[in-house]
């Protein structure tokens, strides 16, 4: 399948899971709500800086997940290719661990919510795994196959 459409959907679901995540901490508190929806963006800007502006496919606009590629080459100046070091894969990763990792607390209270939200992580990440991954260029990223290492 394109790397275009596995890449938007698994972009896709991970929003959609926040957007629960959003509904779920704004019928908490509308403060909480609005910290994690003002969070979003900024951990995900911070990945694109950090990570893909390093990349690649941000270099030649063949990002496989297509949208970060886009605001790479909107807002950042996309450097050479080079790996990331052991801080800089924390520091964009942790925000984004943290991100997913904090409202569960709150989805459990609605397990419905709870388990939409993981399964659909779980299925964007299955989608990654299976139908992005494969044929991408960045070999400095911890995902990429073994394939990615000879293209
Ligand atoms: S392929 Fe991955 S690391 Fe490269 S620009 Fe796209 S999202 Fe970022
Ligand atoms: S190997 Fe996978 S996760 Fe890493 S940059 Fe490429 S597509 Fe993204």
């Amino acid at each position: 399948m394109d790397y275009r459409i596995t890449g938007i959907t698994s972009i896709g679901l991970v929003f959609v899971a926040i957007g629960i995540a959003m509904y779920q901490l704004f019928s908490i508190s509308f403060l909480f709500g609005a910290v994690y929806t003002v969070c979003v963006p900024l951990v995900f800007l911070n990945v694109i800086y950090i990570y893909c502006r390093r990349c690649t496919h941000s270099l030649d606009g063949s990002c496989r997940h297509v949208l970060f590629g886009l605001i790479v080459g909107r807002l950042f100046k996309p450097t050479s290719p080079k790996p990331y070091t052991l801080n800089e894969i924390l520091i964009a990763l942790l925000p984004l661990v943290i991100l997913i990792a904090l409202p569960l607390y709150w989805l459990w209270q609605i397990p419905v919510l709870f388990f939409s939200f993981l399964t659909l992580l779980a299925v964007a990440g299955a989608i990654v795994v299976k139908g992005v991954c494969p044929g991408c260029k960045n070999s400095s990223c911890a995902m990429c196959p073994a394939t990615c290492r000879r293209l």
